[in-house]
């Protein structure tokens, strides 16, 4: 999962980090996750980071319910250690089945924070990470859909 379609012009991109991050909590006893950081440009979004569980997380073999305050924390010190440019782009959690799905509260969740949250983008990502496959979405004008994977 490297790069994806967002439409004719655009595309989202995950940095070796960030994949590295999905990589090391996708088989995890209990669901894993976190937020996304990166950097939007006019051709690309690239999800440079993926910030990794904290004790303050609520997970269960079935749940992942990320600590807002540990979260917010990252995102800020993201942001100023990139001078305003690395921002918050999303969410992403494991789910312990082969072939992840957003279930309907991940749904209600993303598209919650594309309400609430006061940013300078009109779309969150969200990632769910399967332990064979993973589904990787855009929420936009209060709608969720899943992106095409263009590349390796
Ligand atoms: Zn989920």
């Amino acid at each position: 999962m490297t790069i994806y379609d967002l439409d004719s012009e655009r595309q989202l991109r995950f940095s070796d980090e960030a994949l590295r991050t999905f990589d090391a909590h996708r088989t995890g006893k209990v669901e894993a996750g976190g937020v996304l950081l990166g950097r939007v440009y006019p051709k690309e979004i690239l999800i440079e980071a993926a910030t990794t569980p904290s004790p303050a997380d609520k997970a269960g073999r079935y749940f992942f319910e990320r600590s807002r305050t540990v979260a917010q924390r990252a995102v800020d010190s993201a942001w100023k250690a990139s001078v305003g440019e690395q921002i918050y782009l999303g969410e992403w959690h494991s789910h312990p089945s082969h072939t992840a799905e957003p279930s309907n509260r991940d749904r209600d969740m993303i598209l919650n924070n594309l309400r609430e949250a006061k940013m300078e983008i009109d779309f969150l990502v969200l990632v769910v990470l399967g332990r064979r496959m993973d589904w990787v979405g855009l929420a936009k004008e209060g709608r969720l859909h899943r992106l095409k994977r263009t590349a390796e």
